[in-house]
């Protein structure tokens, strides 16, 4: 079963969006400055372990421009580079629901006003959304593509802990709940190699997230980042990281228990990072992506093969 020209067997993201647009759709990345309560000192001033300073933001730093700028600048660089004509703000670093009311609204509003935005893509924790917060997300989902992206990395308590989340998978749950009581997408985030996990447990995690029918999913390899908390933890105990060959074939095993409607966001890392440590195979992407696309050919499997 494919689900695009390039007889991808999975269901990407961003060709969800070019089937719905007629258009190839660009994510504009964001900083609007926001904090996270697991840096901020409100739950930990430490975050969570794997976390740099940059709070998960992928471009380089955006010397906090207002929004309008921002989004005037991404906007003509991909106009000028891809001869991109739709996007989709995208509220990356740290927690993007992490403010008052007010702020998120004047913010969201911003970041939806020029005409070729064709909607919202909120990175957050479940801990940081409330009724009035998801109500004001949902009600921009009706003239507009909106998503909210959960930090989740894993289902279980005692990773969670590990980690220093700063919240558990009921919380998780809860603001899940409330997300799709309100009809909005969610994508769910996790980390495949956190240390103390094994595969079975991996793979209940994506089985949980299977259940729930999530709308999508970026599935990410644990990194080890330059002056993050794990650094200075796998420097005292160098703890075996996946390799990109087992990555691969796991990232299969749970494409292939996803729903076929769960719009796959990521599951290759971009790469970019300067200050990834380990390990380095990430940074090819491209190896990673094709790798994938082989061995699903090889065992003739899709996204959905063993969905029940
Ligand atoms: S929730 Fe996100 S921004 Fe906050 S510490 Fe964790 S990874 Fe960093």
């Amino acid at each position: 079963m494919f689900f695009d020209e390039n007889n991808k067997r999975y269901n990407l993201f961003s060709v969800y969006l070019k089937k719905k647009y007629n258009t190839k759709v660009y994510k504009v990345t964001l900083d609007a400055g926001f904090s996270c309560p697991n840096r901020d000192g409100t739950l930990s001033s430490k975050g969570c372990i794997f976390c740099d300073e940059s709070g998960s933001f992928s471009q380089a730093h955006s010397n906090l421009l207002d929004i309008e700028t921002q989004l005037e600048v991404g906007i003509d660089t991909l106009k000028k580079r891809f001869k991109a004509c739709k996007f989709l703000s995208y509220f990356q670093a740290y927690s993007n629901t992490y403010k008052p009311y007010n702020e998120l609204k004047l913010l969201y509003d911003k970041a939806l006003k020029p005409e070729d935005v064709i909607g919202l893509s909120i990175g957050t924790r479940p801990d940081c959304v409330d009724d009035n917060k998801l109500d004001l997300i949902a009600s921009y989902s009706e003239n507009k593509e909106v998503w909210l992206e959960f930090g989740l990395q894993s289902i279980h308590d005692k990773t969670l802990k590990l980690i220093n989340r700063g919240h558990n998978y009921d919380c998780f749950l809860k603001s899940y709940s409330k997300a799709k009581e309100r009809n909005i997408n969610v994508c769910v985030h996790i980390i495949l190699g956190l240390m103390n996990e094994t595969y079975d447990d991996m793979i209940l995690t994506a089985k949980t997230l299977s259940d729930l029918s999530i709308d999508g999913i970026k599935i990410h390899m644990l990194c080890i980042l330059k002056d993050s908390p794990l650094e200075k933890i796998y420097k005292q105990n160098k703890f075996k990281l996946l390799s990109d060959d087992e990555y691969a074939s796991l990232v299969c095993d749970i494409l292939e228990i996803l729903p076929s409607h769960t719009t796959i966001h990521r599951m290759a890392g971009n790469g970019l990072n300067k200050l990834l440590i380990e390990p380095k195979w990430i940074q090819k992407k491209f190896e990673t992506l094709n790798k994938i696309d082989r061995i699903l050919k090889e065992r003739n499997t899709y996204q959905g093969f063993y969905f029940r």
